[in-house]
C-alpha cells in the first residue's frame, strides 16, 4: 500500500491535556496544527471522577467534563485532529516524519505528548482478566457497573485512596491492598484521613496480589503477606490497580534521550535531545505529573515550536535560499564592543549594497540561527554564497578591508 504524505507546520502526538494545550497555542500562531490521538481525546484526566486541583474550578470538576472543555477550546483555533495511532518518528534530510499506519506527517516542529499507561502488578494470570474481564484502572469508566459489588483496589498513592474512596459511593465494600505496615500509606494526608474514616475502606497492609483467579472473568485475588508469605484469597467483582504507570515512550528509545525509566529528557523550553523535537506532560522527566503542570508544558512547547517553525523559515528563506554573496554578522546585542562592529558592518555593506547582502543574527534573542551556521563567538562574520558557508571569520581587526577581500573574491 502506497502511504499517503500530508505536511504540517506542527505535529502533536497525543490529545490528553498537555498535548490539547500545545495544539491550542500552535494553533493560535497560526501554524498549520495536526494533533494525533490513538484513543480518547482526553488522556488520563478522564479516568478520574473529580479534580479539585486544577485552577479555576473552584467546586470538584468531573475529569470527563474538564477535557470536553480543553477539547472545545482548542478546536477553535483550526487545529486537525486524527484519531490513529503513531508508530514511529524519523528524520530525513532535515524532514521531521510523524508515521501511522496509512499516512506519513512531515512536520517542521513535532511535540511529544504521549503520557502514560497504568502499571500491571505481574501477578500471575493478570493478562487473562486485562479488558473488561475484572481488571481495571479507571474508577470513572467503571464504578457504575460496580454498584453494590465487592472490589478490590491495589495501591496506596493518590490515585488509589482518592478513587478507592469515589468508588466507596458505588461498592458496598473496597478493600484496599496496601505493601507498607498498617497506616503507612503514600497518598496526601488530606486523602488518607477520609479514607481511615470512610466504614466502606478496609485495609489489608503488608500485601501484594500474587495470582487473579477466575474462569472467563475475574471472581477472587489471591494476596500474599510480604511478612509471613501467608496466601489470602479475596473474592471480588473487580480489581483496580493504581500501583503508578509507565511512560508511553518506547517508540523514541534510541531517537531521543531518555531517563533510565523511560522519561524523556527536556530542557526548560521541552526542547529534546533531538532538534524540533518538543516533549510535554506525564512522558518527560519531571517531578509533579498533574493537569496543571501538563499545561503548562503545553504552553511553552506551543510558543517554543512557533519560534522554531519561524527561524527555521527564517533561516531557510533569508540565508540558505538567498542568491549572491551574504555576510551574516553574528553578535550580543547587549556587548558595547559588538554594537560597535554592527555599526562598522552596516557601513561597509552600505558601501558595497549591489555585492553583497547583511543578516543580522543577534544571539542575545536566540543563539538557534548562529548555530545553525556553526558560529564559534561574538562578534565575527560567516560569508555565503548560494546557500553555502564560504568563510567565518572571527578576527574582526581589519574589518573594512577584510570585508573588501572577501567581496573581490567571491561576488
Ligand atoms: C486515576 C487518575 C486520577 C488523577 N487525578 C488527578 C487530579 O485530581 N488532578 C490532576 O491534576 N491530575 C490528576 N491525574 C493526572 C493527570 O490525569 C495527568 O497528569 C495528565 O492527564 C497528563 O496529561 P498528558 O497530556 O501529559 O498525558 P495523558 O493524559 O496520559 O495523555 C496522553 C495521550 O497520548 C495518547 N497516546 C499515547 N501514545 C500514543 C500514540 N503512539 N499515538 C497517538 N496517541 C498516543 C494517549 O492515548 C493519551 O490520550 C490523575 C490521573 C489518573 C490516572
Amino acid at each position: 500500500m502506497e502511504k499517503k504524505i500530508e505536511h504540517y507546520d506542527v505535529v502533536v502526538i497525543g490529545g490528553g491535556p498537555a498535548g490539547m494545550t500545545a495544539a491550542l497555542y500552535a494553533g493560535r500562531a497560526r501554524l498549520k496544527t495536526l494533533l494525533i490521538e490513538k484513543s480518547l481525546i482526553g488522556g488520563m484526566a478522564t479516568y478520574t471522577s473529580e479534580i479539585e486541583n486544577y485552577p479555576g474550578f473552584p467546586e470538584p470538576i468531573d475529569g470527563i467534563e474538564l477535557m470536553k472543555l480543553f477539547d472545545k477550546q482548542f478546536r477553535r483555533f483550526g487545529v486537525d485532529v486524527k484519531l490513529t495511532d503513531v508508530r514511529s518518528v524519523s528524520v530525513e534530510c532535515n524532514q521531521k516524519i510523524v508515521s501511522t499506519f496509512r499516512t506519513d506527517y512531515y512536520a517542521k516542529a513535532v511535540i511529544i505528548s504521549t503520557g502514560n499507561k497504568p502499571r500491571l502488578t505481574g501477578a500471575k494470570n493478570e493478562e487473562k482478566f486485562l479488558n473488561d474481564k475484572g481488571i481495571s484502572f479507571c474508577a470513572t469508566c467503571d464504578a457504575a457497573r460496580n454498584t453494590g459489588k465487592r472490589i478490590m483496589v491495589i495501591g496506596s498513592g493518590d490515585a488509589a485512596i482518592e478513587e478507592g474512596m469515589f468508588l466507596t459511593k458505588f461498592a458496598r465494600e473496597v478493600i484496599v491492598s496496601v505493601i507498607h505496615d498498617e497506616g503507612i500509606m503514600d497518598a496526601n494526608k488530606v486523602a488518607q484521613e477520609k479514607a481511615l474514616a470512610n466504614p466502606k475502606m478496609k485495609f489489608m497492609w503488608n500485601t501484594v496480589v500474587d495470582s487473579f483467579e477466575g474462569d472467563d472473568t475475574l471472581k477472587q485475588v489471591v494476596l500474599k503477606n510480604i511478612k509471613t508469605g501467608e496466601l489470602i484469597p479475596v473474592d471480588v467483582d473487580t480489581c483496580f490497580l493504581f500501583i503508578g504507570y509507565v511512560p508511553n515512550t518506547k517508540m523514541f528509545e534510541g531517537f531521543i534521550d531518555m531517563t533510565q525509566r523511560g522519561y524523556i529528557k527536556t530542557n526548560e523550553n521541552m526542547e529534546t535531545s533531538r532538534e524540533g523535537f518538543f516533549a510535554v506532560g506525564d512522558c518527560r522527566d519531571k517531578i509533579l505529573r498533574q493537569v496543571a503542570t501538563a499545561v503548562g508544558d503545553g504552553a511553552i512547547a506551543g510558543f517554543m515550536a512557533e519560534k522554531y517553525v519561524e527561524e527555521l523559515e527564517y533561516v531557510q528563506r533569508e540565508i540558505f535560499e538567498a542568491k549572491g554573496l551574504i555576510m551574516a554578522f553574528v553578535y550580543n546585542a547587549v556587548e558595547a564592543l559588538d554594537r560597535e562592529f554592527l555599526a562598522r558592518v552596516e557601513q561597509v555593506q552600505r558601501e558595497h549594497k549591489d555585492k553583497i547582502q547583511l543578516r543580522r543574527i543577534d544571539v542575545y534573542k536566540s543563539d538557534r540561527i548562529a548555530c545553525r551556521l556553526d558560529y564559534t563567538k561574538t562578534p565575527s562574520l560567516i560569508f555565503m554564497k548560494d546557500g553555502k558557508v564560504l568563510e567565518n571569520v572571527t578576527d574582526l581587526s581589519n574589518l573594512e578591508q577584510m570585508i573588501s577581500q572577501m567581496i573581490a573574491k567571491y561576488a
